[in-house]
C-alpha cells in the first residue's frame, strides 16, 4: 500500500525533496554543490541510497563535467559509508535510463546504490512488511547521517 500511495506523488521528487528544506523527513543524507544523497523510501535492501543532481536532467549527457565528477566522488563516499556502517558483501550500483529501463522518474537522472548481503535475494521480505519500514528507515537514516557528517 505504501508503495502504491507513494507513486501518486505529483511532480518530480528529485527536484522537490532538496528544495523542501525538510532533509530529515525526506531522508536526505548529504548535500554537495551539484548533487545530493537520499535514501530510497522503498528500498530493495537496507541502506539503498540514491544520488541525484539538483538539476532536472534525464541523462548523463546532460550533466556538466563538474557535476559528473562530483557524482563520481559522492558515489565513492556512499560506498565507503555503507561499507563502514553495514559491511555488505557487495553492491549493485546503477542507473535506469528511460522508462523502458525501469526508471520510476525517468526525467531526472539518479544513481541507485544497493548494498548486497549474503542470502538477501528475497527482498520482498524487506518491502512487504510496510509497517516496519518507517522505523527501519528512520533508524537507518540516523545511523548513516552520522557517518556522512
Ligand atoms: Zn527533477
Amino acid at each position: 500500500m505504501a508503495y502504491i500511495e507513494g507513486n501518486k506523488e505529483k511532480g518530480c521528487i528529485f527536484c522537490q525533496k532538496p528544495q523542501a528544506d525538510k532533509d530529515t523527513e525526506n531522508y536526505i543524507l548529504y548535500r554537495s554543490t551539484w548533487v545530493y544523497v537520499l535514501m530510497n523510501k522503498y528500498p530493495y535492501n537496507n541502506g539503498h541510497l540514491m544520488i541525484a543532481p539538483y538539476r532536472h536532467v534525464p541523462s548523463l549527457r546532460d550533466l556538466r563535467e563538474d557535476e559528473l565528477a562530483e557524482l563520481a566522488r559522492v558515489l565513492r563516499k556512499c560506498e565507503i559509508v555503507l561499507e563502514e556502517v553495514f559491511h555488505p558483501a557487495g553492491f549493485n550500483i546503477g542507473i535506469n535510463l528511460g522508462k523502458a529501463a525501469g526508471a520510476g522518474f525517468a526525467e531526472h537522472i539518479h544513481v541507485h546504490i544497493v548494498p548486497r548481503y549474503q542470502g538477501d535475494t528475497n527482498f520482498m521480505a524487506v518491502i512487504g512488511e510496510t509497517k516496519t519500514i518507517p522505523e527501519l528507515l528512520t533508524s537507518t537514516y540516523q545511523k548513516l547521517l552520522s557517518y556522512f557528517k
